[in-house]
C-alpha cells in the first residue's frame, strides 16, 4: 500500500476495489498498487474475519461492537429491584422467594458495574447466584428473562461437559467462547453478560475418583471454575474448543460477568433436615415445631451445599442461595397461558400469522396438566404435550376461520405419548 487519502484527500475519485465506495465518501481510503484502493470499513471486516478465523487474536472493531446491538449500561436504565420483579412476574409463574433473591442480586450487581471507580476504597463483591430446585421450576427460565430484560449478551452452559484441563471435555474457558459468541464478538458486552451454568450440582465431589480419561470427581471442575466465578483476565479460544499453543486468544475480563448457577441438588432436603434437627437438639421441641416440613427447601443455607459435595471456595464466591419450588397444578396450569409468552400465546400467534383463530377448550388445558404431572416433566412437559396436539392442526393448516381444540380431538393424541 503506497499512500492513504482521507475523504479521498490526495487521490481525488477512484472508490474502494472490494465494496465499490466513492472514494469521498469513504472514512479512510488506502490505496494500493496499479491504481487499487481499500476503504476503511472493508480493513474493518477483514480484521473481524481474521478474529473469527483465529489468525489473529483481539475483539471486535468499533462498527461491529455497534451491530451486535449491545449498548452498555447506564445507570437511569437500572430498573429497581421491585421493578425487576414484576418484570419477572410476566414470564416465570411462581417462584416469588427466588425472584425477590434475584432481583436484588441483579440489581446490586449491575449498580456495582456501573459505579466502578466510584466507591472509593470499599470494594464491591459480586453477587453470583446459586439457584437450587427441581428441574422445569424455570431456573433457567429465569436466568434468560434478567438477561433479556437487561439486554446483556447471555449464554447456557452444561457444567458436566466441562473438565479440569488435560481431561477429555471441554476446557472451563469454553463457557466464555460461548458467551463471546452470544455477544456476537463484541468484547465489552460480553465482559458484562450474564452466564447460567446448568447442573452445578452434578459436579460435586463425589468421593475417589477411578477414571484416568475423565475427571468424574467433580473437585477439578469446581477448582478450575473458581478462577472466572471471581474475576480475571482469562485467555479465551474465540471458537471455543481445547486450547493449544498455536492458538490466538481473545481476552476476557470475568470480573463484572453474572454467574448464576442451577442444580437439582437431588436430595438436599435430607442433608437440610439433618442440620435442622441437629440445631434443634438443646432448643427443646419449640425450634422444630417451627420448622414446615413440608417445604423444607426454604431452610437451604451454603453449608448443605458443602455436605452436597461443593468446595467451600465455590460456595464462597456464589453468596446469593435461593431455592426454586415444585411446581402445583395450579403453577402448570397458569404457566400454559398466562406468561407473555405462554406456550399457548406461541401456538395462538403461529395460527394467526396464518389467519387461524386457534381456541382451547378449558377441559383440554386441565388434562394437559393431569398428564405433565402424570409424566413427572414439570413444565418442560407442557410442551411436549402441546406439540402431540398441535402436529396434525399445523401439518393440515385449516383454511381460515377458527379452530377449535377439544378434548376429544386433543386426548388420543396425548395418550400416545404414554
Ligand atoms: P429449569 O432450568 O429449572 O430446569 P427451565 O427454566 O428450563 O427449567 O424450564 C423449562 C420450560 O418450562 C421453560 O422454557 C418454561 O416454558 C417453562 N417453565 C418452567 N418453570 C416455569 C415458571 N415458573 N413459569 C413459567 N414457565 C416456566
Amino acid at each position: 500500500m503506497t499512500q492513504k487519502s482521507r475523504k479521498g484527500g490526495e487521490r481525488k475519485g477512484g472508490a474502494c476495489s472490494f465494496c465499490g465506495t466513492p472514494a469521498d465518501q469513504a472514512p479512510l481510503m488506502f490505496n494500493g498498487g496499479d491504481g487499487a484502493m481499500i476503504c476503511s470499513t472493508c480493513i474493518e471486516h477483514g480484521y473481524d474475519l481474521l478474529v473469527e478465523h483465529n489468525i489473529v487474536a483481539g475483539g471486535k472493531s468499533k462498527d461491529a461492537a455497534e451491530k451486535s446491538g449491545f449498548k452498555p449500561l447506564r445507570k437511569e436504565d437500572l430498573m429497581r429491584p421491585d421493578r425487576i420483579k414484576s418484570f419477572l412476574d410476566d414470564y416465570v409463574i411462581g417462584q416469588d422467594s427466588a425472584k425477590r433473591y434475584m432481583s436484588v442480586a441483579v440489581y446490586n450487581h449491575y449498580k456495582r458495574v456501573i459505579s466502578k471507580g466510584c466507591t472509593g476504597d470499599i470494594e464491591l463483591d459480586k453477587s453470583n447466584i446459586v439457584l437450587v430446585g427441581p428441574t422445569g421450576t424455570g431456573k433457567t427460565l429465569m436466568a434468560r428473562t434478567i438477561a433479556r430484560l437487561l439486554n446483556v449478551p447471555f449464554t447456557i452452559v452444561d457444567a458436566t461437559a466441562l473438565t479440569e484441563a488435560g481431561y477429555v471435555g471441554e476446557d472451563v474457558e469454553s463457557i466464555l467462547s460461548r458467551l463471546l459468541q452470544a455477544a456476537d464478538y463484541d468484547v465489552e458486552a460480553a465482559e458484562r453478560g450474564i452466564i447460567f451454568i446448568d447442573e452445578i450440582d452434578k459436579i460435586a465431589r463425589k468421593g475417589d475418583n477411578p477414571s484416568i480419561t475423565r475427571d468424574v470427581s467433580g473437585e477439578g471442575v469446581q477448582q478450575a471454575l473458581l478462577k472466572i466465578l471471581e474475576g480475571s483476565v482469562v485467555n479465551v479460544p474465540p471458537q471455543g474448543g481445547r486450547k493449544h499453543p498455536d492458538q490466538k486468544y481473545i481476552q476476557v475480563n470475568t470480573s463484572n460477568i453474572l454467574f448464576i448457577c442451577g442444580g437439582a441438588f437431588d436430595g438436599i432436603e435430607k442433608k437440610i433436615a439433618k442440620r435442622l434437627n441437629t440445631n434443634a437438639i438443646g432448643y427443646g421441641s419449640t425450634l422444630k415445631q417451627r420448622i414446615d416440613e413440608k417445604n423444607i427447601m426454604q431452610y437451604i443455607l451454603p453449608q448443605d451445599l458443602r455436605s452436597y459435595g461443593l468446595i467451600p471456595e465455590l460456595i464462597g464466591r456464589l453468596p446469593v442461595l435461593t431455592y426454586m419450588e415444585p411446581l402445583s397444578k395450579e403453577a402448570l396450569r397458569s404457566i400454559l397461558t398466562e406468561p407473555k409468552n405462554s406456550i399457548i400465546r406461541q401456538y395462538e400467534m403461529l395460527m394467526g400469522l396464518d389467519d387461524i383463530k386457534l381456541t382451547w377448550d378449558d377441559d383440554v388445558l386441565d388434562y394437559i396438566v393431569d398428564k405433565a404431572i402424570e409424566y413427572k416433566l414439570g413444565a418442560r412437559g407442557l410442551r411436549s404435550i402441546c406439540e402431540a396436539i398441535m402436529m396434525d392442526v399445523m401439518f393440515e393448516l385449516p383454511t381460515g376461520g377458527e379452530h377449535r381444540i377439544t378434548l376429544e380431538y386433543a386426548r388420543p393424541r396425548i395418550d400416545k405419548l404414554a
